[in-house]
């Protein structure tokens, strides 16, 4: 997510990708601030990836989609592009692995890589699950290439995910997103907001690890 409204802007985006990752990576106050701030530009554009950030929350703190992870294999850690670091993803790899982090990493310029296929995968698990990095915790539903994506062809939220082929976690969770939109929409004849979904979510037991009702 980058704003580029003005210079000020810039220094608050990436702060918001760092409270972003933590927000992704299941912790529920984080989300709400992250929503919060989203929501107080007022641009419908922010409402479209409010909405990603929800769907990609709700998948990362499943436990329950090691099945369809098995089935696929593992392919969005062996094939696609170098993943980009964040500095605070490089500092979390370190907690992980301290020095050894520039044995694995591929430097460009002032960029950071990590290459896939990915070192860390074992068969089609992570085995660095709570030092990942950001872009590993947005896919796919949120993460940035999708994002920008989405956003040129959508108007009207909630928006439909792209989603790979391949990817059956992600094709479970969005099908139980998309009944509960569906079921509100029948209710109250109107999708619900962002913050109305992740209640409703957090309501049906995905598993968060906080659940909490707030009014942003
Ligand atoms: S592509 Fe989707 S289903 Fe396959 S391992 Fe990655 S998250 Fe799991
Ligand atoms: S860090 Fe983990 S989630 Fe990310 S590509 Fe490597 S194995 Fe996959």
């Amino acid at each position: 997510m980058t704003i580029r409204s003005n210079p000020a802007n810039i220094v608050d985006g990436i702060k918001l990708h760092r409270l972003t990752k933590e927000a992704l990576r299941g912790n529920i106050e984080a989300l709400y601030t992250v929503l919060k701030f989203l929501k107080s530009f007022r641009i419908p554009s922010f409402n479209v990836i409010a909405y990603l950030i929800i769907y990609q929350v709700v998948m990362n703190v499943d436990n329950d989609l090691a099945n369809e992870c098995r089935r696929c294999g593992g392919i969005c850690c062996k094939s696609g592009q170098d993943i980009p670091l964040y500095p605070f993803d490089l500092e979390d790899l370190e907690k992980k692995l301290g020095s050894c982090v520039s044995s694995v990493v591929k430097k460009v310029g002032d960029n950071h890589y990590l290459p896939r296929p990915c070192v860390f995968q074992s068969d089609w698990r992570c085995t660095i699950h709570q030092y990942k990095p950001y872009a590993c915790l947005s896919y796919p539903f949120a993460s940035e290439d999708v994002q920008q994506q989405i956003l040129i062809n959508t108007s009207s939220a909630p928006p439909e995910p792209i989603i790979p082929d391949f990817c059956l976690a992600a094709k479970k969770i969005w099908s139980r997103i998309k009944l509960e939109i569906d079921k509100f929409q029948g209710i109250y004849g109107r999708a619900p907001t962002p913050l109305e979904l992740l209640n409703l979510l957090l309501e049906k037991g995905s598993t968060a690890k906080q659940r909490s009702q707030r009014t942003i």
